[in-house]
Formats: structure tokens, C-alpha cells, sequence
């Protein structure tokens, strides 16, 4: 009997669920260990105070002397709170978060001690973070990487230890983090949409990018995931065969949540409100086992801190429960894989979502002058947001009829189509009276006010329009928003500067007035972008000949999509926006091949592992008990035993077929690794994706055939019904 598997079903059998009681009001908890304004406000002096809010609106720069001030009270509120240690918190190029903790705690003269913390220590740090990926750009020694302290998302205390949000950057200025692009990104469609937002209202002096993602993930029984040992390295089932029962009945969507995964995810949510992350809907998703978790939408920078921070208190939560978290994208074939949709808008400092229809025709036009420049940008760089969306996981999921699709295209509904294509006919130039007030009543004034609930749902589409904002569905559910935030809102950024530059030229120039400038310069966006926009089924074949005939890219491999990433077209477009320069975005796009192929070559070796030494064992053993019995048989029957013995020698000769074909391909395979990793960057890449990726689905099919055969007793994997209706 295969102990490991049978000991861990044994395991899951006598389970208890941890109880989690809720005591406190959640709106009490909220924030508690979160170093607010609230906290700010009663620990530190009004000035301290001050600067940091000026630095979090304006992006002012802390004097040392105030930071000292800052750092005192962050320690006192820390102290108060339990805290022992701190720690810069930063997001390396691995798409995780990095920490070291440093003790509050040092000694004095004289064999005392006292907790210590100065503004040096907050603000700057110098990790001895060498082993990060860095993309060539630490390749000398000066070019050292420090931590600088990110005032807009506030510190926080996490166990015993002081959080502090940080960007890591080298000394040469170069960014060695995601954050750190993320935030000029922020920046650059700042200083844009504030710009352009003038037209409509003087008030406005600050525009926040705003982002609301929704978490799917797998929840597994950590004794059954540990029989897996591709789970435990990959994250994902390399093979196992389909269950009878998979996800056809529908019947785990939205159901009640089993009793111990609601008490996990009452621990999570409890430790969230702690923490500040105000994470709001809980469900069952479509698959079994599978999940989804989603919060208020923040400030872009903060909720993709929150994310990383929520999936990192996830794994921590998730082991007090005996659960493993599977963030992995497609963690089992057959049934649905997980994905992180971000929702984005923007939003002004008085309080207006500019994706948001308004009262007035004028706010209506403010609206439709967001949403076309968003359709504008997204149509001028959809091989780019692609991009930023690919990763070796993520393949498994687009374009495999339950995700998006590996095009791009935008989905706004019937009413805004028509509204857009009624917006095609403005006039050229100068508008009549006549025109302006029929475009006002009848066009721009018919968009209602509420289109949340009238907009159309197509759920196939990877960038919809969802009635107030847009919604990025082809993010994966393993990956960090900060990529296709950065992206996002830097093409927007640009899309917005050129809007405001053609507006005001035709109205220096050809002397129209503002509004008639606008409908002019909206109609050759709307025109120029229409390629992108796409109401129909995106999963269908049909799409995918339209999209090509349309000339839209469909990169369907991450070695291929990312090449976008170092057109001149992306290099030139950040470093105008001044996100990243020509080094950090080569620097990026090698990591990341680099982390492609390190994942394929991950994957093949555990395959090759489990099909070998786990599967063709345990095939043999069995094989070897129906010789036996054929054996027996023969010894009863004497020559007339092939009647009795048929079916059992069909199984013998089946079951070698099968080793044999295992053990080929997976010499084979090994072949093929061996010259991909005599390769470099792109061309590496390419091999792993075409030469060394293929043969995991053909190992796959001889052991999962094997799976079906092998005597249940004998079988050493968690099998698929185990893992996925085990709760
Ligand atoms: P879905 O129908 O896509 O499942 P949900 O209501 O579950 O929609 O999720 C919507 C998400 O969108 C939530 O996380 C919510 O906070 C977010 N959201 C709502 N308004 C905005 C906005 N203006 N900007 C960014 N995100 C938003
Ligand atoms: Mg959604």
C-alpha cells in the first residue's frame, strides 16, 4: 500500500476545524495595526504630521529632521502594539515580498539596553539583497541596491514586526523592484488626467488611479498536497487523471462554503481588518475546492501592496488550518483555473470617478473623454498590456475556454457602442448651435446616469466595461498587479497628454471652442480605435480569425508576448513617461524570460521525476502481482488458461506499453533540456516553450492512462477526487 497517500487520507479523516470566534466588530478592527492617519495623528506632532500627508498628496520630500520625529512615533506606536522588530518591506523582481527584520533593541553604555529607531532607519535601508533578481543592472559592486521608504501606503505590524512599505532601488537610480515603476506610472497619469480633468473642472488638482482586484485561489488539505510533489514544487498537478465528478453539475459556484474553509476564511478576513485591507465579498468559485476573496477598491499603489500582503497572510493563515493555498493559475486540468481581474478607474481629489457617468451633459462628456482615451491607449498598445500579463502559468489559462483569450479587445455594451458610433458623425471643425445642442439632449445627455445595471455582461472579454469601471480580467491569480497597473496606467498617461495637446491646438489654432475641440479630437480616437472593440463571443474560433484579419496580436506563449515588453515602441513609451528607462525595461524582460524558463525546466524535472520513479515503480509492482495471477492461472487451467487469463495479460502488455512510452519520452525530454540550456534569453526560452513543454502532455496521457489501471491500494499520488472534494 502506498503509505504517504493512505496516511494523509487517514490525516484528513480525523481533521477537527479550527474554530474562529468573532468578538470584535469588524469596523472596530479595522486598521488596528496599521500606522493611519488616525494613529498618526495621536502620535505625532501636527508639522511630522503634516509632511507626511503633503508627501503623500504632492509628493513632497521629508527632511531628516522630520523623519527622526516620524520614526520616533512609528516606534512608540509600534512598541505599544507588541512590536519588537522592523522591517523594509519591498517587492524584489521574484513578484513576492522581501523582508528583514531588525531588532528595535540595542544596547547602551554601561550594559543597558533601549529600543532605538531614527529617520535614517526609516527612510533608507541597505538590504544585503544581492541574490534578488536584477537583470544585469547590480552587475558591479557600486551599483549596490537600497530600500527608500514609500510614505502613501502606510506602515503596518504584521506578528511582531513593523512593516514599512518601501521601494528597492540601485544606486544608480534604477529600479531593482515593481513598486518603484508603479509609483511613476501613478505619477505620469496623475499629472495627465489632472491636466485634461481642468477642462471640466478647475477644482481638480490630483487624480488617483484606483484598483480593485478580486483574488481567486485553490484551497487543498496540506497532508494530501504533501503526497504531491508536484503540487509542493510547482503548484500545480503535472498529471492525474480527471474524476468521474469534476465541475459539470455546477454545483460549487456560489454554494455554501464548507464549514472549515469559512472558518479559514474568517481567520484570513479578521487578520485583514487588522492589517487594513478591506477585504469585503467571500464565495465559492466554479471549480471544487476553488475560491474567491475581494475588497473595497483603494488607491492603485495601496491595493497592490494589499495584494502582495494579502497573499503572503494567506499561506501564513492557511497553515493554521492545514490548508495549502494554490495561487497557481491552472493547478488542475479539466476544471477551471484562477485569475486576479483588476478593476480600474481613476478618481479626483474631489471625489469624482471619472469612469462614471454623470447628471449633466457636461459631466457626461468629462466621461465619455475617459473612457475613449482608455479605448484609445488600450487599442494603440494591446500587445503591451498583453505583455504584462504573461507568465509560465498564466499560458495555461488564457485562451482555454474559461479565460480570456491571448487578444486583446475592449467590451462596453450596446448603449455606449451606440453612443460612440453616433459620436463618429460630429462634424468637422466648427459645430452648428443645432449640433451642439442635439449632441448635448440626444447623444452625450442619453447616457444614463446609473449604467452599472444596464450594462451587458460578457464575460469572455479581457478588458470590459463594467458601468463605472474597467475591469482587466486576464491578470492571473499568481501574479502582481503591479504589472499591468504600471502599464495601464502609463499608456493612459500618454494617450492623455496627446488628448490635451490636440484639444488644445484646434482651439489655439482653428479657434473652436472647448467642447466643440473635444467631439472633435474624440471622433478620430473613436474612428482610429475601433479595431479593438469587440462585443462578441471572445472564446469562440470565429474571434480569433476576426482579431487576426484586424490585425490585433494573439501571442499565445509568454516567450513570444513578452517581446513586446523591449519593442521600440515600449522602450520609447516609458522612458517619455519616464517609468522606466531602456536598462530597467531590458532589465525586466530578461528576468522574466529567465523565470520562464526556469519554471518549464522545474516542471519537466519533476515530471520526469514522479513518471519514473513514483508512477513506473508502482506499474511494475502491479503489473507484476497480475503475472502472478496469470501464473496461477495457468497452473489451474493448465493450456486452457488464456480463456481465464485474457483481460489480465491485455493489462500486462498495456502496462508496458505504457512504461515504455514514459521512459522514451522522458529520455527524450531530458534531450531536449540538455540543448535548450546550452541556449541564452530569448532562444532558451523559445526551446523550453516548443521543444521541452510539448512532451509534458504526452507523459501525462501514459501516466494518467497507468493511474486508471494500477491497483487503488498501490497508487501513490493524492488522486484528483481527493484533492478537490476533500474540505
Ligand atoms: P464581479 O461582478 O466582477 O465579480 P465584484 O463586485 O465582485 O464584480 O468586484 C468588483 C470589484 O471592483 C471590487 O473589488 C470593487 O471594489 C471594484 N471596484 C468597484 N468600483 C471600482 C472603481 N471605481 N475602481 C476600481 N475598482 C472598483
Ligand atoms: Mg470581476
Amino acid at each position: 500500500m502506498s503509505t504517504l497517500r493512505f496516511s494523509a487520507l487517514q490525516e484528513v479523516l480525523h481533521r477537527k476545524t479550527v474554530v474562529v470566534e468573532e468578538n470584535e466588530r469588524r469596523s472596530e478592527l479595522f486598521g488596528k495595526n496599521v500606522f493611519n492617519e488616525q494613529a498618526m495623528r495621536q502620535y505625532m506632532t501636527k508639522e511630522a504630521y503634516q509632511s507626511v500627508m503633503d508627501a503623500i498628496e504632492f509628493g513632497t520630500k521629508i527632511d531628516r529632521k522630520t523623519a527622526d520625529q516620524i520614526a520616533v512615533s512609528m516606534k512608540d506606536w509600534a512598541l505599544s502594539k507588541g512590536a519588537t522588530h522592523y522591517t523594509h518591506w519591498f517587492q524584489p523582481l521574484t513578484g513576492s515580498t522581501a523582508e528583514k527584520h531588525d531588532a528595535f533593541f540595542e544596547t547602551v553604555d554601561g550594559g543597558g539596553a533601549m529600543e532605538k529607531f531614527d529617520g535614517g532607519q526609516l527612510v533608507q535601508q541597505e538590504p544585503d539583497a544581492s541574490s534578488f533578481p536584477n537583470g544585469g543592472i547590480r552587475n558591479t559592486f557600486e551599483a549596490r541596491g537600497y530600500t527608500a521608504w514609500d510614505p502613501t501606503s502606510p506602515a503596518f505590524i504584521y506578528g511582531t514586526t513593523l512593516c514599512i512599505p518601501t521601494v528597492f532601488v540601485a544606486y544608480t537610480g534604477e529600479a531593482l523592484d515593481n513598486k518603484a515603476p508603479l509609483l511613476r506610472a501613478l505619477q505620469a497619469v496623475d499629472t495627465a488626467a489632472t491636466a485634461v480633468c481642468k477642462y471640466f473642472d478647475k477644482n481638480v488638482t490630483k487624480v488617483n488611479a484606483t484598483l480593485g482586484w478580486e483574488q481567486e485561489y485553490f484551497l487543498i488539505d496540506t497532508a494530501l498536497a504533501a503526497a504531491r510533489p508536484d503540487i509542493m514544487m510547482t503548484g500545480r498537478a503535472l498529471l492525474g487523471h480527471a474524476p468521474a465528478k469534476g465541475q459539470q453539475l455546477d454545483d460549487h459556484y456560489f454554494g455554501s462554503i464548507p464549514t472549515r474553509v469559512l472558518n479559514f476564511m474568517r481567520d484570513l478576513e479578521n487578520e485583514c481588518m487588522l492589517l487594513g485591507v478591506p477585504v469585503k465579498t467571500r464565495h465559492n468559485e466554479v471549480a471544487p475546492n476553488q475560491f474567491e476573496l475581494a475588497p473595497i477598491f483603494e488607491e492603485a499603489n495601496l491595493a497592490v501592496d494589499h495584494n502582495s500582503l494579502l497573499m503572503d497572510v494567506m499561506e501564513k493563515v492557511s497553515q493554521r488550518h492545514k490548508f495549502k493555498v494554490l495561487f497557481h493559475e491552472k493547478p488542475f486540468a479539466g476544471i477551471n483555473g484562477s485569475g486576479k481581474h483588476n478593476n480600474w478607474s481613476l478618481s479626483t481629489n474631489t471625489g469624482v470617478n471619472l469612469l462614471s457617468p454623470g447628471k449633466t451633459p457636461m459631466k457626461n462628456l468629462q466621461f465619455l473623454t475617459f473612457f475613449v482615451n482608455t479605448i484609445k491607449a488600450v487599442h494603440d498598445y494591446e500587445e503591451l498590456i498583453r505583455a504584462s500579463i504573461a507568465s509560465a502559468s498564466n499560458d495555461h489559462r488564457l485562451g482555454a475556454n474559461e479565460a480570456p483569450p491571448a487578444i486583446i479587445s475592449v467590451f462596453i455594451g450596446s448603449q455606449l457602442s451606440s453612443v460612440l458610433d453616433e459620436l463618429e458623425n460630429v462634424t468637422k471643425g466648427k459645430l452648428s448651435p443645432e449640433e451642439k445642442t442635439d449632441l448635448k439632449l440626444n447623444i452625450v445627455g442619453k447616457i444614463p446616469e446609473i449604467l452599472l445595471d444596464n450594462t451587458d455582461r460578457n464575460r469572455t472579454s479581457p478588458f470590459a466595461f463594467t458601468g463605472n469601471k474597467f475591469e482587466l480580467r486576464a491578470v492571473g491569480s499568481w501574479s502582481n498587479c503591479a504589472g499591468p497597473m504600471t502599464v495601464l496606467n502609463t499608456i493612459i498617461a500618454r494617450q492623455l497628454n496627446e488628448f490635451k495637446e490636440e484639444v488644445d491646438k484646434l482651439i489655439d489654432t482653428k479657434k473652436l471652442k472647448k467642447d466643440e475641440a473635444i467631439f472633435n479630437v474624440l471622433r478620430e480616437y473613436i474612428k482610429a480605435s475601433k479595431n479593438i472593440r469587440f462585443e462578441g463571443d471572445g472564446y469562440g474560433e470565429a474571434w480569433e480569425k476576426e482579431a487576426k484579419k484586424r490585425g490585433l496580436s494573439n501571442n499565445k506563449t509568454t516567450p513570444e508576448a513578452l517581446k513586446a515588453k523591449v519593442s521600440e515602441k515600449a522602450i520609447s513609451l516609458f522612458e517619455e513617461m519616464k517609468v522606466m528607462n531602456k536598462v530597467e525595461v531590458e532589465a525586466r524582460h530578461e528576468i522574466e524570460l529567465e523565470e520562464y524558463s526556469k519554471k518549464i525546466q522545474i516542471e519537466s524535472r519533476v515530471l520526469g521525476d514522479i513518471a519514473r520513479n513514483h508512477i513506473i515503480p508502482i506499474a511494475i509492482q502491479y503489473q507484476n502481482t497480475l503475472i502472478e495471477n496469470v501464473r496461477g492461472l495457468k497452473e489451474i487451467f493448465g493450456n486452457n488458461f488464456e480463456k481465464y487469463a485474457n483481460e489480465q495479460i491485455d493489462l500486462i502488455q498495456k502496462i508496458s506499453n505504457h512504461i515504455a512510452e514514459i521512459n522514451s519520452k522522458v529520455e527524450d525530454m531530458i534531450e531536449e533540456r540538455k540543448k535548450a540550456n546550452k541556449l541564452e534569453g530569448q532562444k532558451n526560452a523559445d526551446a523550453y516553450c516548443n521543444k521541452v513543454k510539448p512532451y509534458f502532455d504526452e507523459i501525462r496521457y501514459h501516466c494518467d492512462k497507468l493511474e486508471l489501471m494500477v491497483d487503488d491500494n498501490l497508487w501513490p499520488l493524492t488522486k484528483y477526487r481527493e484533492l478537490l472534494f476533500t474540505r
